[in-house]
């Protein structure tokens, strides 16, 4: 009874987020400044890590054009800039994480590459740090067990714009505490965005949902069911969605909507996961959608 109460009491302790003790954020891309971003306007000191220093000079920039639009459309004050951008630290060495909190690793999606940076931030971050991945679909589970801290592991899938989505997955992987799910969910609505706990299965929620529909539209196209605009507009006007299925591929990259129907697939087992050959032939011919150009529709510049 009494060890029950005492680990009670020690994961009450990391509930509580020190805004005086930093937040890093591995790879400073796409996603990583957007985190970056919205963890400094929380008030907390952020260190971004990058291989890259082009990437991390990148990212800085970005986020302050970021900080200086939400200035334009009045929801910032424009002293709170340099305020903000101040609380950013940037470094290429994961030794500089010795006192985070917690490390947020956003590098890019490949199994190899992730499990390399989680050796490294296990050997670098003080041994309460928890380690989170945005990985979109990489199983938490396995990140953690390249780890001696298992139980300090955790994926915390934000969406892309980071600063504008509101919605952060957070995925329990097999070992991880109720402390560190708990922590985890207080600093996702501290930044002012809304936690959903999901555990570690393929896709979690979201691509588990948003992919076979994405896939689906496909199949509707390659079977010659309806035109490319015609099934984008059943879906727009017919149930509402802000874009059609076909426009939101383009624009999430068509190379990515099929790696995800693969780990769904593969991770599954279910032949309702299987990838459109028509998806899939599209890959092969280097039309990614918006970031190549040509996709379902083609993009000027
Ligand atoms: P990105 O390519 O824009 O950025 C990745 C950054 O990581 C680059 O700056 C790169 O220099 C850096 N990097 C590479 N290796 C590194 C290393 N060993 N150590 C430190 N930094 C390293 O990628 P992104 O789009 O920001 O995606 C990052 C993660 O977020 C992926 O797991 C992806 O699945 C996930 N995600 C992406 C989106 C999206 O819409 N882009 C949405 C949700 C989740």
């Amino acid at each position: 009874m009494q060890a029950r109460s005492r680990t009670i009491r020690q994961e009450e302790a990391y509930v509580v987020m020190d805004k005086h003790r930093r937040i890093g954020v591995v790879g400073s891309g796409t996603m990583g400044n957007g985190i970056a971003q919205v963890l400094a306007q929380a008030g907390y000191p952020v260190l971004m890590m990058d291989t890259s220093p082009e990437a991390l000079d990148r990212a800085a920039g970005t986020i302050q054009k970021s900080l200086e639009r939400l200035v334009k459309k009045g929801t910032l004050g424009a002293e709170q800039v340099s305020v903000i951008l101040e609380r950013i630290g940037r470094t290429t060495k994961p030794e500089a994480f010795h006192d985070a909190q917690v490390v947020i690793e956003a590098v890019p999606e490949e199994s190899s590459l992730k499990k390399e940076v989680f050796r490294i931030l296990d050997e670098n971050a003080g041994s309460d740090c928890i380690l989170a991945s945005n990985t979109s679909s990489i199983p938490i589970t396995e990140l953690a067990a390249v780890t001696k801290r298992p139980d300090r592991v955790i994926g915390m899938h934000f969406m892309n714009p980071v600063p504008v989505m509101t919605l952060v997955e957070i995925i329990r992987g097999h070992a991880t505490s109720d402390g560190t799910a708990a922590a985890i969910e207080t600093l996702t609505r501290e930044l002012g965005k809304n936690p959903v706990t999901v555990q570690d299965y393929p896709g979690f929620i979201s691509n588990r949902v948003l992919m076979p529909m994405i896939n689906e539209a496909v199949f509707c196209l390659m079977e010659g069911i309806a035109s490319r605009d015609d099934i984008d507009t059943v879906m727009k006007l017919g149930m509402n969605h802000p874009m059609g299925p076909l426009t939101l591929a383009d624009f999430i990259g068509l190379d990515v909507c099929l790696h995800i129907m693969e780990v769904l697939h593969a991770g599954l087992g279910d032949d309702k996961y299987r990838p459109c050959p028509l998806l899939r032939r599209m890959v092969q011919a280097g039309h990614l959608g918006r970031k190549t150009g040509r996709g379902f529709y083609a993009y000027a510049g």
